[in-house]
């Protein structure tokens, strides 16, 4: 009895040793596994580092590209498309007015009417549509007819008190958020494609006769007035409201700048024709490229699988259709680098599948246990992943979108030093005086990522006090514009009608 007691006591702790050394191993194991995924994680802040003097070296680099783009037709990446815009809305304009915005998710069409005061400013009908994604690589004849059809549901909608009951043809704005070459207010063609739109026959093409074009076979009282780009729409909304708007901004699902320039500054148009004295200069920033810029594997693997690939580099960093895949391939590499994430999931290889809107929901989940982390992860095929782990992706969230705004800072510090509202002595020369250099001057900004992903404006708001310093960025105001891009189009048409009803009396 007393042998068998022995040899069990023995064999008990056999089984306990071997089942601790087994636990041991596990947690050793565990913890060499999650020291790999902290050493990634190093890797990748690293990578995403946007310090100081980079971003101050980038926005001299945005400076010395505006200059060069405006020197010469392909003088730089950056495009500084003339817009032939040289006077903005300024609250005087009357009338009803309608625009047509193609975006890169959305369309939308508006009916504002003005009557002759700020205040009386009326949107009076809105509509915002996704794209359905088949028009993305469809045909020119698809696209326009289907943007024709839009605007038929549209206007079919209003009342007997309709603008055509009045027998007077409805005005609208065609706004636009590709890069276009203007040939004048009303007319441009397309340069490329950008956001995921490869449609066929539509190069040499003029944009607003393409749409006058499809309008007119519905038999449309519509004249395609204006072609604008999305960018000038949210600046001429921004001038319409405060005249110190200089610049817009469209943070959406790509990204673009326009301001105001000196046409004397643009020495690449012989004869501009302006009675201002300046244009708006669209930059199609989405294109700046510098050796600053701090790009990873992950942006070039990106860039390479894109359909535009070597293109639009900056706005590969910075746009909301980017972000969420920047932040999948992140995830997927640690996910093959390591197994905290379980077995691979295809869904995660799959491009695109992880929007933006998910990173910043995820980013800014406030539940304890992050419960917004894990749904997403396991719409990803990646479910019931440990607190730490969801952490983890919060962190990526977290250094993917930071680096985007600060980029972003950079972007519009780069104009305001291009203007010399950066607080900075620039190109050799003084500014006229500390008074000029302080002038108030507000920036326009519209889009989607910035009005709906808080962590990017305030990391962009912080990098602008980091950059500018404190005293300038108080003169700094950036003004979030909701519809900037649709609204403004329609009020800078308005304005241009009175400006030739007036010089045609
Ligand atoms: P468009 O680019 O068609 O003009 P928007 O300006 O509304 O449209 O921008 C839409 C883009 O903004 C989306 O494709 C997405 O990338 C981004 N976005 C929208 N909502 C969010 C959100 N909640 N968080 C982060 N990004 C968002
Ligand atoms: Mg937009």
């Amino acid at each position: 009895m007393g042998r068998v007691l022995v040899m069990l006591t023995a064999a008990a702790a056999v089984v306990a040793c071997s089942v601790a050394t087994v636990m041991v191993r596990r947690r050793v194991r565990r913890r060499r596994k999650w020291r790999k995924v902290v050493g990634l994680l190093k890797d990748l802040e690293e990578s995403f580092e946007t310090p100081l003097g980079r971003l101050r070296q980038m926005v001299d680099a945005i400076a010395v590209e505006m200059q060069a783009g405006l020197v010469s037709e392909g003088g730089s990446k950056l495009k500084m498309l003339l817009t032939f815009v040289d006077d903005l809305p300024n609250g005087s304009e009357r009338g009803t007015y309608y625009a047509l915005h193609l975006g890169g998710s959305y369309f939308r069409i508006i009916r504002v009417h003005l009557g002759g005061q700020r205040s009386s400013l009326e949107v009076q009908d809105i509509e915002r549509h996704s794209i359905p994604t088949s028009l993305l690589n469809s045909t020119s004849e698809v696209l326009f007819d289907f943007l024709a059809s839009s605007l038929q549901r549209f206007i079919e909608k209003e009342g007997h008190e309709s603008i055509s009951s009045q027998d007077v043809k409805r005005e609208l704005a065609f706004t636009f958020s590709f890069p276009v070459k203007q040939t004048s207010l009303s007319s441009g063609v397309l340069i490329k494609w950008t956001k995921g739109f490869a449609i066929s026959e539509m190069a040499g093409e003029d944009i607003a006769e393409c749409l006058q074009g499809a309008v007119d076979r519905r038999g449309l009282d519509i004249h395609v007035a204006a072609l604008v780009n999305d960018t000038v729409g949210a600046l001429s909304y921004g001038h319409y409201h405060d005249p110190d708007t200089i610049a817009a901004v469209v943070f959406g699902t790509g990204s673009n700048a326009c301001y105001l320039e000196r046409t004397d500054a643009i020495i690449k148009c012989q004869n501009p024709r302006t009675t201002s004295g300046s244009m708006v200069v669209n930059m199609e920033w989405g294109n700046f490229w510098s050796s600053r810029l701090p790009r990873t594997s992950y942006d070039i693997e990106l860039d390479a699988e894109s359909l535009n690939s070597n293109d639009m580099g900056f706005e590969k960093m910075i746009g909301g259709m980017y972000l969420g895949d920047i932040v999948r391939r992140v995830i997927l590499r640690m996910s093959q680098e390591s197994d905290i994430f379980g077995p691979i999931s295809s869904i995660l290889s799959t491009p695109f599948v992880l929007r933006t809107n998910s990173v910043s929901a995820m980013h800014e989940d406030d539940t304890p246990e992050l419960h917004e982390v894990a749904t997403i992860l396991k719409h990803l095929g990646v479910p019931n992943v440990p607190l730490k782990v969801r952490k983890l992706v919060v962190k990526i969230c977290d250094v993917v979108t930071r680096r985007a705004a600060r980029l972003a800072a950079a972007g519009i510090s780069g104009i305001l030093k291009k203007l010399g509202r950066d607080g900075s002595v620039g190109e050799g020369r003084r500014r006229s005086s500390d008074k000029q250099m302080m002038r108030r001057t507000v920036v326009a900004v519209e889009g989607g990522l910035y009005s709906n992903y808080r962590m990017f404006r305030e990391y962009m708001d912080e990098a602008l006090r980091d950059i500018l310093g404190e005293d300038v960025a108080r003169q700094v105001v950036i003004k979030a514009m909701e519809d900037g891009s649709s609204i403004g189009s329609a009020l800078l048409l308005a304005s241009s009608h009175s400006v030739r009803t007036i010089s045609n009396i």
